[in-house]
Protein backbone atom coordinates (compact mmCIF):
# COMPACT_ATOMS: atom_id res chain seq x y z
CA UNK A 1 0.00 0.00 0.00
CA UNK A 2 1.03 3.08 -0.92
CA UNK A 3 2.13 5.72 2.80
CA UNK A 4 0.50 8.24 3.23
CA UNK A 5 3.37 10.89 4.16
CA UNK A 6 6.22 11.18 1.47
CA UNK A 7 9.48 10.20 3.00
CA UNK A 8 10.89 13.86 2.00
CA UNK A 9 11.13 17.33 3.00
CA UNK A 10 8.50 19.01 0.64
CA UNK A 11 6.49 22.67 1.37
CA UNK A 12 3.19 22.14 2.72
CA UNK A 13 -0.07 23.84 1.66
CA UNK A 14 0.23 27.60 2.30
CA UNK A 15 -2.68 29.06 3.47
CA UNK A 16 -5.55 29.95 1.73
CA UNK A 17 -4.84 27.84 -1.35
CA UNK A 18 -7.98 26.36 -2.80
CA UNK A 19 -8.93 22.79 -3.64
CA UNK A 20 -11.66 22.50 -6.32
CA UNK A 21 -11.91 18.37 -7.10
CA UNK A 22 -13.11 17.85 -10.34
CA UNK A 23 -13.96 15.51 -12.99
CA UNK A 24 -12.12 15.86 -16.12
CA UNK A 25 -13.21 15.43 -19.48
CA UNK A 26 -10.21 14.73 -21.08
CA UNK A 27 -6.48 14.09 -19.85
CA UNK A 28 -4.32 13.91 -23.00
CA UNK A 29 -3.43 16.64 -25.12
CA UNK A 30 -1.71 16.29 -28.17
CA UNK A 31 1.58 18.31 -28.41
CA UNK A 32 3.36 19.65 -31.33
CA UNK A 33 6.73 22.12 -29.67
CA UNK A 34 10.05 22.95 -30.62
CA UNK A 35 10.84 21.70 -27.21
CA UNK A 36 8.44 19.04 -26.40
CA UNK A 37 8.81 17.19 -30.03
CA UNK A 38 5.54 15.49 -30.80
CA UNK A 39 3.66 13.41 -28.33
CA UNK A 40 1.28 14.08 -25.61
CA UNK A 41 1.25 16.45 -22.77
CA UNK A 42 -0.41 15.31 -19.49
CA UNK A 43 -1.52 17.02 -16.27
CA UNK A 44 -3.08 15.55 -13.31
CA UNK A 45 -3.93 19.06 -12.23
CA UNK A 46 -5.02 22.14 -13.23
CA UNK A 47 -3.82 25.41 -11.20
CA UNK A 48 -0.67 24.78 -9.54
CA UNK A 49 0.30 25.44 -5.99
CA UNK A 50 3.74 27.02 -6.54
CA UNK A 51 2.44 30.13 -7.99
CA UNK A 52 5.69 31.02 -9.39
CA UNK A 53 5.24 34.78 -10.68
CA UNK A 54 6.20 34.53 -14.18
CA UNK A 55 3.85 31.88 -14.71
CA UNK A 56 2.38 32.38 -18.52
CA UNK A 57 -0.18 29.25 -17.86
CA UNK A 58 -2.45 31.77 -15.49
CA UNK A 59 -3.78 33.41 -18.85
CA UNK A 60 -4.73 30.64 -20.25
CA UNK A 61 -8.35 30.70 -21.00
CA UNK A 62 -10.55 30.35 -17.74
CA UNK A 63 -14.00 31.10 -16.64
CA UNK A 64 -13.59 30.78 -13.34
CA UNK A 65 -10.77 32.23 -12.30
CA UNK A 66 -9.07 35.33 -12.83
CA UNK A 67 -4.66 35.47 -13.72
CA UNK A 68 -4.16 37.73 -10.85
CA UNK A 69 -5.86 34.53 -8.51
CA UNK A 70 -2.66 31.96 -10.12
CA UNK A 71 -1.24 30.20 -7.45
CA UNK A 72 -4.01 30.50 -5.16
CA UNK A 73 -6.07 27.45 -6.45
CA UNK A 74 -5.95 23.77 -7.85
CA UNK A 75 -8.22 21.44 -9.35
CA UNK A 76 -7.66 18.07 -8.60
CA UNK A 77 -8.45 15.66 -11.84
CA UNK A 78 -10.01 12.85 -9.59
CA UNK A 79 -10.55 11.08 -12.84
CA UNK A 80 -6.99 11.30 -14.37
CA UNK A 81 -5.76 7.75 -13.93
CA UNK A 82 -9.00 6.44 -15.48
CA UNK A 83 -8.90 8.49 -18.01
CA UNK A 84 -5.49 7.76 -19.07
CA UNK A 85 -6.36 3.83 -19.00
CA UNK A 86 -8.85 4.14 -21.16
CA UNK A 87 -6.97 6.09 -23.62
CA UNK A 88 -3.67 4.27 -23.35
CA UNK A 89 -4.05 2.52 -27.19
CA UNK A 90 -2.90 6.23 -27.80
CA UNK A 91 0.70 6.08 -26.21
CA UNK A 92 2.01 3.21 -28.50
CA UNK A 93 5.76 4.85 -28.74
CA UNK A 94 4.23 8.36 -28.23
CA UNK A 95 6.14 10.62 -25.75
CA UNK A 96 3.95 11.70 -22.84
CA UNK A 97 5.38 14.94 -21.27
CA UNK A 98 3.97 15.92 -17.82
CA UNK A 99 3.12 17.92 -16.95
CA UNK A 100 3.02 20.86 -19.72
CA UNK A 101 0.68 23.95 -17.84
CA UNK A 102 1.03 22.52 -13.76
CA UNK A 103 3.69 20.51 -11.81
CA UNK A 104 2.85 16.92 -11.41
CA UNK A 105 4.63 17.05 -7.92
CA UNK A 106 3.28 20.14 -6.12
CA UNK A 107 2.12 19.88 -2.90
CA UNK A 108 -1.21 18.45 -3.13
CA UNK A 109 0.40 15.21 -4.69
CA UNK A 110 1.30 14.41 -0.87
CA UNK A 111 -2.69 13.53 -0.34
CA UNK A 112 -4.37 12.95 -4.35
CA UNK A 113 -1.56 10.99 -5.84
CA UNK A 114 -2.98 11.57 -9.04
CA UNK A 115 0.70 11.89 -10.80
CA UNK A 116 1.71 8.40 -8.99
CA UNK A 117 -1.62 6.69 -10.49
CA UNK A 118 -1.11 8.53 -13.92
CA UNK A 119 2.68 6.62 -14.11
CA UNK A 120 1.38 3.69 -12.67
CA UNK A 121 -0.54 3.39 -16.14
CA UNK A 122 1.98 4.74 -17.97
CA UNK A 123 4.40 1.79 -16.22
CA UNK A 124 2.11 -0.60 -18.26
CA UNK A 125 2.49 1.12 -21.91
CA UNK A 126 6.02 -0.46 -22.38
CA UNK A 127 6.21 1.66 -25.24
CA UNK A 128 5.84 5.10 -24.13
CA UNK A 129 8.52 7.54 -23.23
CA UNK A 130 7.98 9.85 -20.67
CA UNK A 131 9.03 12.88 -19.47
CA UNK A 132 8.35 14.11 -15.78
CA UNK A 133 9.09 17.32 -14.96
CA UNK A 134 9.00 18.96 -11.63
CA UNK A 135 10.42 21.74 -9.45
CA UNK A 136 9.26 19.64 -6.19
CA UNK A 137 11.88 16.78 -4.07
CA UNK A 138 8.51 15.41 -3.51
CA UNK A 139 9.24 13.50 -7.25
CA UNK A 140 10.86 11.21 -4.47
CA UNK A 141 8.39 9.59 -3.10
CA UNK A 142 8.05 8.14 -5.85
CA UNK A 143 11.29 6.97 -6.62
CA UNK A 144 10.53 3.39 -6.76
CA UNK A 145 8.23 3.44 -9.55
CA UNK A 146 10.24 5.82 -11.30
CA UNK A 147 12.96 3.22 -11.41
CA UNK A 148 10.81 0.39 -12.78
CA UNK A 149 10.52 2.43 -15.95
CA UNK A 150 14.15 2.04 -17.07
CA UNK A 151 15.21 3.76 -19.65
CA UNK A 152 12.12 5.25 -21.14
CA UNK A 153 12.01 7.76 -18.43
CA UNK A 154 13.11 11.32 -17.36
CA UNK A 155 12.94 13.56 -14.33
CA UNK A 156 13.09 16.91 -15.46
CA UNK A 157 14.51 19.42 -12.23
CA UNK A 158 13.73 23.20 -13.37
CA UNK A 159 16.39 25.27 -11.65
CA UNK A 160 16.30 28.53 -12.58
CA UNK A 161 18.66 30.35 -10.73
CA UNK A 162 21.58 29.28 -8.15
CA UNK A 163 20.10 31.67 -5.91
CA UNK A 164 17.48 30.70 -3.01
CA UNK A 165 16.85 34.36 -2.14
CA UNK A 166 15.72 35.12 -6.23
CA UNK A 167 13.67 31.87 -6.06
CA UNK A 168 11.81 33.26 -2.44
CA UNK A 169 11.26 36.21 -4.39
CA UNK A 170 10.11 34.79 -8.18
CA UNK A 171 8.69 31.32 -6.79
CA UNK A 172 7.41 31.90 -3.51
CA UNK A 173 5.53 28.41 -2.43
CA UNK A 174 7.90 25.95 -4.42
CA UNK A 175 10.56 24.34 -2.90
CA UNK A 176 14.04 25.98 -2.14
CA UNK A 177 16.74 25.65 -4.59
CA UNK A 178 19.07 23.14 -2.22
CA UNK A 179 16.36 20.70 -1.84
CA UNK A 180 15.93 20.52 -5.80
CA UNK A 181 19.67 19.83 -6.01
CA UNK A 182 19.09 17.30 -3.33
CA UNK A 183 16.43 15.65 -5.51
CA UNK A 184 18.46 15.72 -8.83
CA UNK A 185 21.53 14.09 -6.91
CA UNK A 186 19.35 11.17 -5.03
CA UNK A 187 17.56 10.39 -8.89
CA UNK A 188 20.84 10.33 -10.72
CA UNK A 189 22.22 8.17 -7.70
CA UNK A 190 19.14 5.66 -8.72
CA UNK A 191 20.11 5.59 -12.07
CA UNK A 192 17.53 7.73 -13.40
CA UNK A 193 17.85 10.18 -16.17
CA UNK A 194 18.14 13.71 -15.17
CA UNK A 195 17.83 16.71 -16.80
CA UNK A 196 18.66 20.13 -15.12
CA UNK A 197 16.29 23.20 -16.85
CA UNK A 198 17.85 26.15 -16.07
CA UNK A 199 14.10 27.55 -16.95
CA UNK A 200 13.19 30.20 -16.74
CA UNK A 201 16.26 31.79 -16.68
CA UNK A 202 16.29 34.10 -13.60
CA UNK A 203 19.19 36.19 -11.82
CA UNK A 204 22.44 34.06 -11.31
CA UNK A 205 25.21 34.43 -9.17
CA UNK A 206 28.07 32.53 -10.46
CA UNK A 207 27.38 31.03 -13.77
CA UNK A 208 30.72 28.95 -13.77
CA UNK A 209 29.76 27.29 -10.44
CA UNK A 210 26.05 26.94 -11.07
CA UNK A 211 26.94 24.94 -13.93
CA UNK A 212 29.54 22.46 -12.38
CA UNK A 213 26.96 22.15 -9.64
CA UNK A 214 24.20 20.88 -11.97
CA UNK A 215 27.05 18.35 -13.42
CA UNK A 216 28.57 17.43 -9.64
CA UNK A 217 24.33 16.79 -9.31
CA UNK A 218 24.69 13.36 -11.93
CA UNK A 219 22.37 14.85 -14.20
CA UNK A 220 22.55 13.62 -17.73
CA UNK A 221 21.99 16.83 -19.33
CA UNK A 222 21.10 20.60 -18.74
CA UNK A 223 19.66 23.16 -21.15
CA UNK A 224 18.73 27.06 -20.68
CA UNK A 225 15.44 28.50 -21.12
CA UNK A 226 14.75 32.21 -21.33
CA UNK A 227 11.77 33.82 -19.70
CA UNK A 228 8.56 33.48 -21.88
CA UNK A 229 6.27 36.70 -20.92
CA UNK A 230 3.00 37.90 -21.49
CA UNK A 231 2.38 41.53 -23.18
CA UNK A 232 2.25 44.14 -20.15
CA UNK A 233 3.28 41.64 -17.99
CA UNK A 234 3.68 42.81 -14.03
CA UNK A 235 6.55 40.35 -13.79
CA UNK A 236 8.67 43.38 -15.75
CA UNK A 237 7.91 45.23 -13.00
CA UNK A 238 9.44 43.18 -10.00
CA UNK A 239 12.28 42.37 -12.67
CA UNK A 240 12.95 45.88 -12.36
CA UNK A 241 12.60 46.52 -8.97
CA UNK A 242 14.90 43.78 -7.56
CA UNK A 243 17.60 44.86 -10.70
CA UNK A 244 16.91 41.42 -12.77
CA UNK A 245 16.18 42.98 -15.98
CA UNK A 246 19.36 41.38 -16.98
CA UNK A 247 17.67 38.18 -17.54
CA UNK A 248 16.15 39.96 -20.85
CA UNK A 249 18.69 40.77 -22.50
CA UNK A 250 20.28 37.62 -24.84
CA UNK A 251 23.61 38.28 -24.23
CA UNK A 252 22.72 37.53 -20.33
CA UNK A 253 21.19 33.99 -21.44
CA UNK A 254 24.11 33.44 -24.06
CA UNK A 255 26.50 33.75 -20.93
CA UNK A 256 24.67 31.26 -18.78
CA UNK A 257 24.57 29.07 -21.76
CA UNK A 258 28.15 28.99 -22.46
CA UNK A 259 28.81 27.97 -18.74
CA UNK A 260 26.54 25.02 -19.17
CA UNK A 261 28.03 23.95 -22.15
CA UNK A 262 31.58 24.17 -20.88
CA UNK A 263 30.18 22.13 -17.88
CA UNK A 264 27.87 19.81 -19.85
CA UNK A 265 29.91 19.16 -23.33
CA UNK A 266 27.78 18.72 -26.46
CA UNK A 267 27.46 14.84 -27.80
CA UNK A 268 29.69 14.35 -25.15
CA UNK A 269 27.85 14.13 -22.03
CA UNK A 270 24.77 12.16 -23.44
CA UNK A 271 27.51 9.50 -23.79
CA UNK A 272 28.42 10.17 -20.09
CA UNK A 273 25.15 8.74 -18.48
CA UNK A 274 25.21 6.99 -15.50
CA UNK A 275 24.26 3.19 -16.07
CA UNK A 276 20.57 2.17 -14.62
CA UNK A 277 20.06 1.03 -11.94
CA UNK A 278 18.11 -1.52 -13.40
CA UNK A 279 17.43 -2.84 -16.76
CA UNK A 280 14.32 -0.88 -19.23
CA UNK A 281 11.33 -2.49 -19.04
CA UNK A 282 11.30 -2.31 -22.83
CA UNK A 283 13.19 -0.82 -25.79
CA UNK A 284 13.18 2.75 -25.83
CA UNK A 285 11.67 3.93 -28.78
CA UNK A 286 13.02 6.12 -31.09
CA UNK A 287 13.98 9.70 -29.94
CA UNK A 288 13.02 12.75 -31.27
CA UNK A 289 13.93 16.00 -31.14
CA UNK A 290 13.01 17.37 -27.98
CA UNK A 291 12.62 19.41 -24.79
CA UNK A 292 16.22 17.74 -23.03
CA UNK A 293 17.98 17.12 -26.30
CA UNK A 294 20.42 19.99 -26.07
CA UNK A 295 21.35 22.98 -23.90
CA UNK A 296 19.60 25.73 -25.25
S1 LIG B 1 5.57 25.16 -11.15
FE1 LIG B 1 5.27 25.46 -13.35
S2 LIG B 1 3.05 25.42 -13.69
FE2 LIG B 1 3.42 25.74 -11.48
S3 LIG B 1 3.32 27.94 -11.21
FE3 LIG B 1 5.50 27.38 -11.49
S4 LIG B 1 5.87 27.60 -13.71
FE4 LIG B 1 3.62 27.56 -13.42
Amino acid sequence: MTPLLPPVDAPPLFEGLRVEPEEARSILRPQKDERYGFGFALSPYRGCGHGCRYCYVREYPNTLHRPEDWGGWVAPKLNAPELLWAQRHKLHEARVFMASATDPYQPLERQYRLSRRCLEVLLLCPTTEVIVHTRSPLVLQDLELLKAFGGRLTVGLSIPTDDDTVRQVVEPHAPAIPSRWAAAERLAAAGIAVTIGVAPLLAVHDARAFARRARASGAAKAWVGGLRLLKQDPFYKLLADHGWLKVLDPDYKEGIRAAFLEAFPARKHTREARPRAEAPAAPPPPRQPGLFDRVG
